[in-house]
């Protein structure tokens, strides 16, 4: 099959069938993963801290320095949400937080140490993503390529592609402004792969934004994995909109479904394509239908939660929808991290 256009990816937007985009997403799922099977991981996301200055108009989670609810977690409150995911069976802990304005590098660095030393190799460390290291480079005085080799040889070896939402700059003005350009964000991404670290691509939908606008984000992300190779993965989920300044509502999980398949269509160079159950709940799983081979059992993501995402709890119950669906779930450990080009 040719790459598709933007223009023909408009076209898939507006005037083709779920029907159509299952079959298709599903055919091109089919030339990266020839089995039936959906692998997943349980995973947990940490926030380790609530304070925040990056005031996305979207989010229900932060605080303001000074909030009387304001915190930042201690090594021993982190150690306990780890411990609990490792009893349960995970593997992968993003640890994610706001722009807090006085954490510098050294606090990620003492942290990123700590959490090898106690587990090692037995849990994969997600996280700050991007626009958080990006903050946190630039609150530490510090390139970006320093701080990220500072973390690397604290023990961090993927950074998530949070903070993305949607990668064009009129959105980005409109929902986070504090947030960082495409440019930078995009260089940002670049420089982590460069460096030998794993990164992950993600797209958020829902704001409102226009199908030239999600087109405008997967070339960006397209365009980079094929110069770099460095992308794991890609995942996509809807905003939540409940106690959020943005307000609104929830899209539907057909636009979720073809937004998934469309993206599983355009991003031809990226070979995982994860469905979001934290989003979803128990329609999450559908989304193996139309292009998705793997998905994430979340114990918690207070981000989301606060926004109004439901966490399924009992992982034989996601397990069970993901069968119904005629797929096999196998877990699996944390991708191998992408040897960039
Ligand atoms: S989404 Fe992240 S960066 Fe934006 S306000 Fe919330 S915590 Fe801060």
């Amino acid at each position: 099959m040719s790459r598709l256009s933007d223009k023909a990816t408009i076209n898939l937007f507006k005037n083709s069938s779920l029907e159509e985009l299952s079959q298709l997403a599903s055919e091109a799922k089919l030339q990266h993963h020839p089995d039936n099977t959906a692998s997943y991981v349980i995973m947990r996301i940490v926030s380790l801290t609530n304070v925040c200055v990056a005031d996305c108009v979207y989010c229900a989670f932060y605080r303001r320095p000074g909030d009387k609810d304001a915190y930042v977690l201690t090594q021993d409150q982190i150690f306990a949400k780890v411990d609990q995911l490792v009893e349960r069976g995970g593997s992968m802990v993003a640890m994610e937080g706001g722009f807090h304005p006085k954490l510098k590098v050294e606090h990620y660095e003492t942290l990123f140490r700590a959490m090898r030393e106690r587990y090692g190799d037995r849990i994969e460390i997600y996280g700050p993503t991007i626009v958080e290291a990006i903050w946190i480079a630039k609150s530490s005085k510090i390139s970006l390529e320093d701080c990220l080799k500072r973390l690397m040889a604290a023990g961090l070896r993927w950074i998530p592609g949070g903070g993305a939402e949607i990668l064009t700059d009129e959105w980005r003005k409109k929902l986070s402004p504090k947030k960082y350009s495409v440019a930078e964000y995009i260089n940002g991404m670049r420089t982590a792969q460069r460096l030998g670290m794993g990164t992950t691509a993600t797209m958020v939908i829902g704001f409102g934004e226009p199908y030239e606008a999600r087109v405008e984000h997967l070339r960006h992300l397209r365009n980079l994995q094929d110069e770099t190779g460095g992308f794991a993965s890609f995942l996509m989920w809807t905003y939540q909109s409940q106690n959020t300044a943005l307000g609104g509502s929830v899209t539907s999980n057909d636009d979720y479904l073809r937004t998934i398949a469309i993206s599983r269509l355009y991003l031809d160079n990226i070979p995982h394509v994860r469905a979001s159950i934290l989003t979803q709940h128990e329609k999450g799983p559908e989304a193996l239908l139309y292009g998705a081979n793997d998905f994430d059992i979340p114990l918690e993501d207070q981000v989301t939660q606060l926004a109004g995402a439901t966490i399924e709890n009992n992982t034989d119950q996601v397990l069970n929808w993901v069968r119904a669906r005629g797929l096999t779930p196998v877990m699996r450990q944390p991708f191998p991290i992408p040897a960039c080009k």
